[in-house]
């Protein structure tokens, strides 16, 4: 499920394989998806045009197209990827749910794949007219220590999993990167704001910023092997161990609606 690392690399294979490429045809199989416009006009505006450069916000994937006001956004959700390959190449398992497809001159195409059909898609002028993005809170990686002890002070109860979650509060963090940056953060996911120390709350913002910092590191250079030495992400499973003490058994247990995954001896609840 895609999260801000997830889709940071997004950005990063996107514009290795999809920059400056004339855009010959664009197919979409599920037009639901398409949130401000009909699929003609979208079509329309962009075939024989090129894709500039893009940024990430949040989980969204902000994409500038050459000559055109409006911006292409993708709103991954809970599932979803990019894959570049040369048209009519036979179909992984995942391209399955191919729901938009833009076509190349070099005869290569960009399918954007999205399994639960919660994704979104968007071509417009005004970033403003999407409430998500409106609403959203600071950048996890862009947030000073100071601003973020206002911010984790301004929500004393709140439980730290949820607050960590809410993008109201901080953008791209969901289920999976809240429990690895409270696993390293020595912190139960139940633990509410107010009963944290100011070196818990220290050790959060710094642990947070390294978590992201890594993951992507992870995902570019060794192509999404998490070691299960240092990550609990391998270790999502019913049973594992955790990867400090093989003694230890991670357990799950929902928390603010979602499945949380801690190491209750190394994340005491206080
Ligand atoms: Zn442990």
């Amino acid at each position: 499920m895609p999260e801000l690392p997830d889709v940071e690399y997004f950005k990063f294979y996107f514009k290795r394989t999809s920059l400056h490429k004339k855009i010959e045809n664009v197919t979409c199989e599920s037009k639901e998806l398409l949130q401000n416009i009909d699929f003609e006009k979208f079509k329309k505006k962009l075939v024989g045009t090129q894709f500039q450069t893009a940024t990430r916000r949040g989980k969204f994937l902000i994409i500038r197209v050459k000559e055109l006001e409006e911006k292409l956004l993708l709103h991954f959700a809970m599932t979803g990827s990019l894959h570049y390959v040369k048209q009519g190449a036979e179909k992984e398992d995942e391209d399955r749910f191919t729901r938009l497809t833009f076509q190349f001159k070099n005869n290569y195409e960009l399918r954007w794949r999205n399994m639960r059909k919660l994704g979104k898609i968007y071509l417009l002028e005004n970033l403003q007219k999407i409430d998500l993005l409106n609403e959203m809170g600071p950048e996890p990686l862009d947030i000073s220590k100071d601003e973020f002890m206002e911010l984790i002070d301004s929500h004393p109860r709140q439980m730290i999993k949820s607050f960590l979650m809410s993008q109201s509060n901080l953008a791209g963090i969901g289920n999976v990167y809240s429990d690895e940056i409270l696993y390293r953060a020595k912190i139960h996911p139940r633990t509410k704001i107010k009963n944290l120390s100011a070196k818990d709350k220290s050790k959060l913002h710094e642990k947070m910023q390294k978590v992201l910092r890594d993951a992507i590191e992870v995902m570019e250079k060794k192509d999404w092997n998490f070691s299960p030495d240092k990550w609990i992400i391998p270790h999502r499973h019913e049973d594992d161990n955790c990867p400090r003490y093989k003694s230890h058994k991670l357990v799950s247990k929902k928390v603010a609606g979602r499945t949380a995954i801690f190491c209750p001896k190394c994340q005491k609840f206080e």
